[in-house]
């Protein structure tokens, strides 16, 4: 009888065991299968910057000065040209002089998209001519 219950007990480790080996097989197959499919959309989906939403189809595309951006409608773009520094994560450039250092201060709106300068030179010699200053942005 005693040897009986003990050959039970090693035969349920036993059975533990291998049910416990497949487990962890099986979970480390669905881990990958998880990396893939996050990794998938950041390379093929695009969100809109100003609302987050998934971008369906081609979008509402602006560029603003060097940089392309792409929305979900024609309402985000609206705001971000309204306050394009508050979506753009790598910052603004200053249209005169090309510096990434812009002044939050400095700004002006120009057909109704707002522009940010490092200086008020900067600023005063775009409000002069803005057409000959985004030209070079228009390519
Ligand atoms: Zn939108
Ligand atoms: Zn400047």
């Amino acid at each position: 009888m005693k040897t009986f219950s003990l050959l039970a007990i090693l035969i349920a480790v036993f059975i533990l065991n291998i049910s416990n080996a497949t487990f962890s097989n099986g979970n480390s197959i669905s881990s990958d299968s998880n990396y893939i499919e996050q990794a998938d959309p950041s390379v093929t989906a695009e969100y809109c910057p100003v609302s987050g939403e998934k971008i369906e189809g081609s979008g509402v595309v602006f560029n603003y000065l060097d940089t392309k951006v792409k929305f979900c409608c024609e309402g985000c773009e609206k705001s971000f040209k309204k306050n394009p520094s508050k979506y753009l994560k790598a910052g603004v450039i200053d249209p005169v002089c090309g510096m990434t250092e812009t002044n939050s201060e400095i700004t002006t709106v120009n057909d109704g998209v707002k522009y940010y300068f490092c200086s008020e030179s900067c600023k005063n010699k775009f409000e002069k001519d803005p057409t000959v200053v985004l030209e070079k942005y228009n390519k």
